[in-house]
């Protein structure tokens, strides 16, 4: 690509649901390996990159709470997919020659390193990919909320949302003809019209620090690199 990036150092965030390739649930190794290969390209073109990984593929709290069992265990499971999540990605990676660091909200010290936030930005400074595992660390939140205090606290300057579409709609395009797409929308609208982006904490928080949020394709090989250019399809979300 010879088009200048739009960031320098960005927090991106991949829902689980985008690590199952054609699946039902769980991991497809192909789908990991093609992320991972698009992570490293945007490492080359300069990028400083972090990862929030999703784990919603193996377990997703709500659902399950709703089934009976008590919300914040079940949040906890969520949590520990989301580090089965995070090994995965490591691992393409690193069979690809690029270093990365696990760093988890909760301290699994044999598998990962904890967070420490000096230490994430350390690392960054290095070269290194950093994999932010275990979303917040709490129950009663999610890896969006994750990914936007991630990315206020490595002070990224966008948030690359990952998604099955191609940015954000007024209406699920999958089911209404009649959707919308948006090129740009402002943290207000997002709010306001309750549009499905991301959770509201998450929306409050990078309005808050003032860092966009830039909608894209992952299910399609380019997504990443297009949405650091402004040549591939994106919504931005900013003020
Ligand atoms: N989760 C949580 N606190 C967090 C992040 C995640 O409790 O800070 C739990 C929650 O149960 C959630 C699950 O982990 O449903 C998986 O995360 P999420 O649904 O955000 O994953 P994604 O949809 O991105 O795959």
């Amino acid at each position: 690509s010879s088009k200048p990036l739009l960031y320098r150092r960005v927090l991106l965030k991949i829902s689980g649901e985008a690590l199952m390739g054609d699946g039902q649930y769980g991991i497809d190794n192909e789908t990991v390996k093609r992320v991972a290969s698009e992570v490293k390209e945007a490492q080359e073109l300069g990028v400083e990159l972090s990862l929030v990984i999703g784990g919603g593929n193996i377990f997703r709290g709500m659902s399950t709470a709703a089934q009976g069992m008590e919300r914040a265990s079940a949040d906890y499971m969520g949590m520990l997919a989301t580090v089965m999540n995070a090994l995965a990605v490591q691992n393409a990676l690193e069979s690809i020659g690029v270093y990365t660091r696990v760093l988890s909200a909760i301290e699994m010290t044999a598998i990962c390193e904890p967070y420490i936030r000096r230490r994430a930005l350390r690392h960054m400074e290095k070269g290194r990919i950093v994999i932010f595992a275990a979303g917040t660390g709490n129950p009663f939140f999610t890896t969006d909320t994750a990914a936007a205090l991630r990315a206020a606290e490595m002070g990224c300057d966008a948030l690359l949302k990952g998604t099955q579409v191609d940015g954000v709609y007024s209406a699920d395009p999958k089911k209404d003809p009649d959707a919308e797409r948006f090129e740009h929308l402002s943290y207000h609208e997002v709010l306001m019209r309750d549009l499905k982006v991301m959770d509201q904490a998450a929306i409050s928080l990078t309005r808050e620090s003032g860092i966009p949020i830039v909608v894209f394709p992952i299910g399609e090989r380019g997504g990443i690199v297009g949405a650091l250019t402004g040549e591939g399809p994106s919504t931005v979300i900013s003020d």
